[in-house]
């Protein structure tokens, strides 16, 4: 999703409904490659939140599975649904107690957590969207890459810096990883697309800015 078609989000949902789509799931905008850069076209925290929000509602409303990968929708569900419904991957919405248990396990970010991405030359990265090498399967067995040290950071959110450090909604949420490497550089750093953490996403918007009125004085006339 992106401030491109973020306002096609009911017409794509009336041509799921239509074609007798089970399940729609709409991807998070992950800044990878020149992400960063043209930071104007990912949802703002706040556009993040009333999307969620309303996708929720129109689950419940069309009585489809709609979810999203962005994994503050974990923490949207449980809040609109008052603890009852959980969405503890990026597939699924559920409402019974063996995956409300889950959740505090394997909710949120996925990321090197229940998923890992293996590139065509072997590297391993903990997720598509998060290019940082863990190890390469010509030279490692996948078990030892998986159980790297640097692999417990996505899995110990006690670690997590900032706001998404201190969430109430940390284990079910903790933030998409791969958006915190891409802005910041930093695994750990709080997900800027998050309603709680603004304030970064401002500062971000901020320094984005600096470096392209450096790069590019004319852009900004
Ligand atoms: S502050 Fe972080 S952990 Fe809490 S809901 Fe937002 S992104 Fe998730």
């Amino acid at each position: 999703m992106t401030k491109y078609n973020i306002h096609e989000v009911d017409k794509i949902l009336d041509l799921a409904q239509e074609i007798g789509v089970k399940r729609v799931v709409f991807f998070n905008f992950i800044p990878v490659g020149r992400g960063r850069e043209n930071l104007e076209i990912d949802l703002s925290p706040e556009e993040r939140e009333d999307f969620l929000r309303h996708v929720y509602k129109e689950m419940k409303r069309r009585k489809m599975e709609i979810i999203s990968t962005a994994p503050q929708y974990g923490r949207v569900v449980n809040q609109l649904s008052g603890g009852e419904d959980v969405s503890p991957t990026h597939f699924v919405v559920a409402n019974d107690p063996i995956t409300r248990e889950l959740t505090e396990f394997i909710g949120g970010c996925g990321a090197g957590r229940v998923y890992a991405a293996i590139e065509p030359e072997g590297t391993v990265t903990p997720c598509v969207f998060l290019p940082y090498p863990v190890g390469n399967l010509r030279t490692k067995s996948f078990w030892d890459i998986w159980m790297d040290p640097f692999m417990e950071n996505f899995r110990d959110r006690d670690r997590l810096e900032g706001f998404c450090g201190r969430c109430p909604y940390k284990l079910i949420c903790g933030g998409c990883r791969a958006r915190a490497y891409n802005y910041f550089g930093d695994v750990l750093a709080p997900d800027p697309g998050c309603i709680y953490n603004s304030a970064e996403w401002r500062k971000l918007q901020e320094d984005v800015l600096k470096i392209k009125v450096k790069v590019s004085p004319l852009v900004f006339k």
